[in-house]
């Protein structure tokens, strides 16, 4: 506990907690903030008020966080009514514990959207500077509640697998942090799919947000500054480079043989090394886009110079760019390499001919970084 400064229960006014139960409790209800701008302009026809009400509706939603359709100013009484009745909401996200790093730069929050589903969800700053006005803030989103693909060195993957993230859940993570940022001036820049889950296994509901998130018409941020990370389903791959979203992709590979990653990513099953490889390659080809190989570096199990060669040898010539991110501890017997290893480990990869980066880890102080999201510990801790 004392590593962290501020540990903020929720202040639920009553008026706020009458809705949200009475939200969680009606079945067959659509959140507003699932549907796509071009599916609004439909709705909002339908209920037989002018297409530009769809304009003001967006608006309303993106650029005023309302909490409840009540309070979204732009729309005339009569079409928040027709809303309600046709059984739409905007039921939001609870927040139920905030903690901040000692330096300030990372917010991890607990979600609640109901009694059964609580995720991580944290806020990254860099060089926030009092002549920086406008820091990059990256939002590190959740896909999943737990993980089903039980990486053995990720507490969210020990947690186990719960449910899938709906699209709307995606988003309010974004909107929460926005009107937060909000209140300092300050606004989300970038957005990385890296919380918890597997954001391909979960693959319509994360198309859904990001269209959601980068539709000028609604949320819109740049496409270009989205990142999904991926432990590697090669379908979803596929289909993520078909799609008309701009997004970068990166894989987590941890290891240069398919034993050594199998031992490390349990269910890899059928997707071996080199398909994933061959992937990566499709969809650069397809989008233009590199693909960042994503590599934690754990003492002991993935970080010796011979397994660094061979990671190069693997590479070379692909113009492939790794990013190791040196083990966050878990509460698992993995630890994290010295930096002398870490570095010896990147020396060889370039030596190698591979462009190689070693992550600048974010919130490990507060188990806000990478692998290190885990509800049910959390919840331990309130
Ligand atoms: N499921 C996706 C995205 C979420 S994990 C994926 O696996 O890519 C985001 C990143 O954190 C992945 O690269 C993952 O390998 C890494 N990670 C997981 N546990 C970690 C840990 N304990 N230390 C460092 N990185 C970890
Ligand atoms: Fe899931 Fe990614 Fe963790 Fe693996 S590293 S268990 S895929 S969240």
């Amino acid at each position: 506990m004392s590593n962290f400064l501020v540990i903020i229960k929720n202040p639920k006014s009553r008026a706020e907690e009458s809705y949200f139960n009475r939200y969680i409790h009606i079945e067959k209800m659509t959140n507003l903030y699932r549907i796509l701008p071009e599916e609004m302009d439909d709705i909002v026809t339908s209920l037989g008020q002018p297409r530009y009400r769809a304009d003001q509706l967006l608006h309303g939603l993106y650029h005023e966080s309302p909490r409840t359709i009540e309070n979204i100013h732009q729309i005339p009484s009569v079409m928040k009514n027709a809303l309600v009745t046709a059984g739409y909401t905007i039921g939001y996200e609870n927040e139920v514990h905030r903690v901040v790093s000692k330096d300030g730069h990372t917010t991890k929050l607990l979600l609640e959207f109901d009694e059964k589903t609580m995720i991580e969800t944290v806020l990254m700053q860099y060089n926030p500077s009092p002549e920086k006005i406008h820091p990059r803030s990256t939002v590190c989103v959740s896909t999943q509640v737990g993980c089903p693909m039980g990486c053995i060195f990720c507490a969210t993957g020990q947690m186990g697998f719960e449910k899938n993230l709906k699209a709307e859940e995606i988003v309010l993570q974004v909107l929460h942090f926005a009107r937060l940022l909000r209140q300092r001036d300050e606004h989300v820049t970038n957005l990385v799919f890296m919380g918890m889950g597997e954001p391909l296994a979960n693959y319509d509901e994360t198309i859904r947000a990001i269209k959601i998130l980068t539709h000028p018409r609604a949320f819109g941020l740049g496409q270009r500054s989205i990142t999904i990370s991926t432990v590697g389903i090669i379908p979803a791959i596929d289909r993520l480079a078909d799609e008309y979203i701009q997004v970068k992709l990166a894989i987590s590979l941890h290891a240069p043989n398919n034993e050594l990653r199998k031992k490390l990513v349990p269910t890899a099953g059928p997707h071996s090394v080199e398909d994933l490889i061959s992937a990566a390659k499709r969809y650069f080809k397809k989008t233009g886009r590199r693909v960042t190989f994503e590599y934690a570096l754990i003492e002991g199990i993935n970080d010796s110079n011979a397994i660094a060669s061979e990671l190069a040898q693997l590479l070379k010539g692909n113009g492939a760019h790794v990013n190791l991110i040196p083990m966050n501890p878990t509460a698992g017997e993995f630890s994290r390499p010295s930096r002398k290893r870490v570095l010896a480990f990147q020396y060889i990869l370039r030596d190698g001919g591979v462009n190689c980066t070693v992550r600048v880890e974010k919130g490990s102080e507060i188990s806000a970084a990478c692998g290190q999201l885990r509800t049910d510990m959390v919840q331990k801790t309130i």
